[in-house]
């Protein structure tokens, strides 16, 4: 997602991962659960548009490893940068949360 400077977050870093959402490193993704509105963080091993070129069998590993976590999603309450409460941060800018959830929020889709 490309930055766009009428989006008010609460800090700059905030602003930074959410626009990370989809590529590998650590982004910040909205999502919706019964209703309620959130924000998830996201570390992912490699690019969502890369996956499919990510096929277990074509992992090169000689020996079994088990599952490997190529994409790890959770919840987040506080913004880790400037320590933010996102419900209310979400409550009062509710209108900008659905837009993000509309564009990036599938990358946070189980
Ligand atoms: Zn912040």
């Amino acid at each position: 997602m490309e930055y766009n400077p009428r989006h008010k977050f609460c800090c700059d870093s905030f602003a930074g991962h959410i626009c990370e959402a989809g590529r590998k490193g650590l982004s910040y993704i909205p999502y919706v659960f019964d209703g309620k509105r959130s924000f998830r963080v996201q570390a992912r091993a490699c690019d969502a548009d890369r996956m499919q070129y990510l096929p277990a069998a074509r992992l090169a590993i000689p020996q079994p490893v088990g599952s490997l976590a190529i994409v790890i999603t959770t919840g987040m309450a506080y913004c880790p940068a400037c320590g933010t409460e996102l419900a209310q941060w979400i409550s009062r800018n509710e209108a900008l949360f659905d837009e993000l959830l509309a564009s990036i929020g599938h990358y946070g889709a189980d």
